[in-house]
This record gives C-alpha cells, structure tokens and sequence, in this order.
C-alpha cells in the first residue's frame, strides 16, 4: 500500500481505548454466560446429592470465562487491526489455542501499535522518532546522535550534547521553556 492511498484517520486519538471492545463480542458475551446459565440450570441432569449452591457456583465459574473469551475475541479483533495484523488469522488463532493459549500467543507475538504522522498520514510504528515518508519529528531526539531524549532533558544521556543549541520544534519547546 503506497503511503499517499493512506485515508487520514476520522475517530480522535483519545477515545479509541474506550471502543476497544466491539459490540458484537459484548452481545456474544452476554448470550454466552446466558447459555452457560441454561447449561447448568436446565440440561444438565439434576442428581439429588447435587447442591443447588454448587450448581450456581458452577454456572457463574464458566459463565465468567466462556464471556471473557468473547470479550477477549472482541479485543483482539480490534487491537490486531491498529496494529497491521491480520486479523482474521488471530481470531482464529485465539479460537483455536484452548484455555487461552492462542490469546497468550497473541499478545507475546503483537506488533506495536501504529500511529499516523500528524503531516502525511502514513503508517508510523510506535517507537520512530521520524515519518519514514515525509521526515515529520514524532518524538524528542538529540539534534547530535538522534537518539530518543525526554523533553524534559537538558543534556543528551547518551552522547552529553547540550540539547539547548538544537533547533527544537515549537511545539517541544512550549515544554522545556519554563
Ligand atoms: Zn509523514
Ligand atoms: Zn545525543
């Protein structure tokens, strides 16, 4: 995908955690630890040593974790995808890795996740000082090695230049001029 065909992002940046959880796996969810309540309430044959405590208790304890899996499904759907991974495949993976092995897999194996330059609106990993496409400065670097700096940084910590003689762009400085 060339970096120009990049559509700019139309949700803002803050409230993208807060829909992180679809609606369809909170549904899912929801039907899942219904059923599970039907499963041990309903069909499962009715012995009369069996305290009706314990079935409760039963019917909550895999109620809570066939839901979770749906919410976690959900997740993973939408994180996969602000990642660049396919997210199908994940899906699929988590599905199929039982007792949640698959979703274990997933977040060790999770690429990190993309931003947009606030210039061209391509694609940028989260950890780039600069747009791989058009040089925007993402993050604070040493104007000497170019290595990350904290804006809050007088001096380099990794080659000891004065970050003062650099030309910091204006919307850094409004930080480090107090
Ligand atoms: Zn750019
Ligand atoms: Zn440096």
């Amino acid at each position: 995908m060339s970096p120009w065909s990049v559509q700019p992002r139309t949700d803002g940046p803050g409230d993208e955690d807060l829909r992180m959880i679809p609606r369809w796996s909170m549904i899912l969810a929801t039907v899942l630890f219904i059923a599970m309540q039907y499963v041990f309430h309903v069909v499962m044959p009715h012995h009369k040593h069996e305290l009706l405590p314990l079935r409760i208790m039963m019917g909550y304890a895999w109620g809570t974790l066939v839901a979770s899996y749906a919410l976690m499904l959900g997740y993973v759907s939408r994180d996969a995808k602000r990642r660049g991974m396919p997210v199908g495949m994940w899906m699929l993976v988590c599905v199929v890795g039982t007792g949640g092995i698959g979703a274990v897999v997933y977040f060790m194996l999770r690429q990190p996740i993309l931003s947009r330059c606030p210039n061209c609106s391509t694609e940028i990993a989260a950890g780039d000082h600069f747009c791989s496409q058009c040089q925007f400065q993402m993050s604070p670097v040493c104007g000497l090695c170019h290595r990350g700096v904290k804006i809050t940084d007088v001096f380099c910590t990794q080659c000891g230049h004065d970050l003062a003689e650099d030309n910091a762009p204006a919307r850094l400085r409004v930080y480090s001029d107090q």
